[in-house]
C-alpha cells in the first residue's frame, strides 16, 4: 500500500494507538517513507500550552505524535498522582481539531512491560529545586521519556520551558543515550492573567486561582531585585510576600544559571540567569520560572 502524503495523512482521522508494538511498527513504516517525526509527550488534561508545543511540531515535522500517559514513576507524592486530572475525551477532541496525526495513549505495561526502572546519570541537574524537593521525580521523568523515545523514535521532541529543569534533564539524558534526537524548548504559555498554564490549575478553587495569579508579577519583581540585592535578601522578600497572600505557601525561590542550573547568588551582567519558584495554592503545588 502507498502511504498517503502529508496532506492526506492529516486529513484522515487521527490515529490512536494503545499498543507500543503497533505504534512502533507504524512509525517504522512512516520513517521508511522519509517522514520527519515530531513528538510531544504529555500527561493529558491538555490546555493551550500543550497545544503550542503541538503547533510547533506541526510546523516543523511531517507527522506529529502526542502521547498521553500519567507516569507513576515521576510522582513522589501518591496523592498528587491519584488526583492528577484526566480529561481523555476532551483531549482527543482537541488533538483532532488541531490536526495532530497520532495519539499514543498506552497503559503502564505498554510503556514499561516487566522491566525495572533504570537509574540514569542526571549530573548536577538533579541536585536543586524540583530535584531536591521531589526525590526520585527526575529519575521517573528520565525513565518514561527515554522509554517513550524508544517506542516513538522521533526526530524532534518538544518540551515546555515551564518545566525548565525537566527540559534540561531531558536534554542531558537524550544527549547521552539518543544523541541524534533533537530536543526543542518552547516558551511558557500564560493565561489571560499571566498565570502559567498547567493541568494542575484545574484543581484550583476560584479563591486559590485568584491568589496564584499574583505570583508571576512577584517572580518578575524578584528577578529585577537580584540586580541590587543578594539572592538571600530576595528569597526572604519573596517568601514574606507569598506568605501574606491567602491560600499561598512558598516552597522555594531560586536563581540559577540557565545553561547549567548552577545556583546564582548575585547578579552578573551578561550571564544567562533564570528565576524559579515552587509554591502551594491550597493543596495544589505549582511551579513557574522566567528569564531575568
Ligand atoms: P505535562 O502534561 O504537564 O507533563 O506537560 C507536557 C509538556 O507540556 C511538557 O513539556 C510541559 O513543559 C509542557 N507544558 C506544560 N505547560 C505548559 C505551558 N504553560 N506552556 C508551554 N508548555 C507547557
Amino acid at each position: 500500500m502507498l502511504l498517503p502524503d502529508k496532506q492526506a495523512y492529516s486529513a484522515l482521522i487521527m490515529k490512536v494507538f494503545e499498543s507500543a508494538g503497533q505504534i512502533h511498527a507504524e512509525i517504522n513504516f512512516l520513517k521508511s517513507q522519509g517522514k520527519k517525526i515530531g513528538f510531544v509527550p504529555t500527561m493529558g488534561a491538555l490546555h493551550s500550552g500543550h497545544m503550542l508545543l503541538i503547533k510547533n511540531a506541526l510546523e516543523e515535522c511531517d507527522i506529529v505524535v502526542c502521547s498521553i500517559f500519567v507516569n507513576p514513576l515521576q510522582f513522589n507524592n501518591p496523592d498528587d498522582y491519584k488526583k492528577y486530572p484526566s480529561t481523555i475525551a476532551k483531549d482527543t477532541q482537541l488533538l483532532e481539531e488541531i490536526n495532530c496525526h497520532i495519539l499514543f495513549h498506552p497503559g503502564y505495561d505498554q510503556v514499561y512491560g516487566t522491566s525495572q526502572p533504570k537509574v540514569y546519570d542526571l549530573s548536577n541537574l538533579n541536585d536543586t529545586m524540583e530535584g531536591a524537593f521531589r526525590p526520585g521525580h527526575f529519575q521517573g521523568v528520565a525513565n518514561v521519556v527515554l522509554r517513550l523515545f524508544e517506542i516513538v523514535q522521533p526526530d524532534v521532541a518538544y518540551f515546555g520551558l515551564k518545566d525548565y529543569q525537566q527540559y534540561m534533564v531531558v536534554k542531558h539524558v537524550t544527549a547521552l543515550h539518543m544523541p541524534k534526537l533533537e530536543i526543542k524548548g518552547i516558551e511558557t504559555l500564560r493565561d489571560e492573567n499571566q498565570l502559567a498554564m498547567s493541568s494542575r490549575n484545574l484543581r484550583l478553587s476560584k479563591e486559590e486561582y485568584d491568589s496564584a495569579l499574583k505570583v508571576p508579577a512577584l517572580l518578575r519583581q524578584a528577578g529585577s531585585m537580584l540586580q541590587t540585592h543578594t539572592s538571600t535578601q530576595v528569597q526572604n522578600w519573596f517568601n514574606s510576600q507569598l506568605s501574606s497572600i491567602a491560600h499561598l505557601k512558598p516552597e522555594y525561590l531560586e536563581f540559577a544559571d540557565a545553561d547549567t542550573l548552577e545556583p546564582v547568588t548575585e547578579f552578573k551582567q551578561g550571564k544567562n540567569i533564570r528565576v524559579f519558584t515552587a509554591f502551594y495554592a491550597g493543596e495544589v503545588r505549582l511551579i513557574d520560572n522566567m528569564a531575568i
